[in-house]
C-alpha cells in the first residue's frame, strides 16, 4: 500500500529524523512502502519525513532517468538495476572542500508542481545503512549526488527552498503560500 505524500507545511517536514536502530520487518515494510510511493509518483528520492514518519529513512532511485551522473558503491560501479531502488538509513554526506558546485533545477514531491534552481555540490560521498543495517559507501555525481543531498536535508527538516538564492525563492512565492494554505485547510477538514 502507498502511502500519502506530505505536502508543505505540514510540520513533520519540519522535523528532525531520529536514528534507525531497529533494521526489522517493520522497517522494511515501511521502506517499501516508500519505494511503491515514489514509484508511483514519478520521483527520483522520497524521504521518510514526506510519509509522515520523521525517520533518518530515505529512498532513492534513477534508473529511469537520462542524466548524466556517476557512481561507486562499495568501490564498485555497480549497475543500477542492482542497487537501485536503493534505502537509505542513517546516511552521513562527506563533501569535499574545493568539490564544484552546480546550479539546476530541483522539484519535490511535498511541492507538486513547484521547480526552482538550487546550487549544490556536484560530488559527494555518503556513508549509510540499507534496510538490513548492512554499512556501505555511495561515491556520487551528478543528479545523483543532487538527489542524495537533497533527501538527506530532508531528513534534517531543511527543504530546497530553504535552500534557494533570495531571487529563486522570490519567483515561486505565491505558489507556496498557496500550497501551505491548502495543505492547512486539508489538514483541519473533518475526517471523511
Ligand atoms: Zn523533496
Amino acid at each position: 500500500m502507498s502511502l500519502e505524500i506530505v505536502h508543505y507545511n505540514d510540520p513533520v517536514l519540519r522535523k528532525k529524523g531520529e536514528k534507525v536502530t531497529a533494521f526489522d520487518a517493520a522497517l522494511a515494510s515501511f521502506a517499501a512502502q516508500m519505494i511503491e510511493t515514489m514509484l508511483e509518483a514519478r520521483g527520483i528520492g522520497l524521504a521518510a519525513q514526506q510519509g509522515g514518519r520523521p525517520l533518518q529513512l530515505c529512498v532513492v532511485d534513477l534508473r529511469s532517468v537520462e542524466a548524466d551522473f556517476d557512481w561507486k558503491i562499495d568501490g564498485a560501479k555497480t549497475p543500477l538495476e542492482i542497487f537501485m531502488p536503493m534505502v537509505v538509513a542513517n546516511p552521513k554526506i562527506t563533501v569535499a572542500r574545493k568539490a564544484p558546485v552546480v546550479t539546476s533545477e530541483e522539484g519535490c514531491l511535498s511541492f507538486p508542481d513547484i521547480r526552482g534552481d538550487v546550487a549544490r555540490a556536484e560530488t559527494l560521498v555518503a556513508k549509510f545503512q540499507d534496510q538490513d543495517g548492512n554499512p556501505h559507501v555511495l561515491e556520487c555525481t551528478g543528479l545523483l549526488a543532487r538527489c542524495v543531498l537533497h533527501e538527506v536535508d530532508h531528513l534534517n527538516g531543511v527543504l530546497f527552498i530553504d535552500r534557494m538564492e533570495k531571487e529563486v525563492r522570490a519567483t515561486i512565492d505565491e505558489a507556496v503560500k498557496a500550497l501551505a494554505k491548502s495543505t492547512r485547510a486539508a489538514r483541519s477538514a473533518p475526517p471523511k
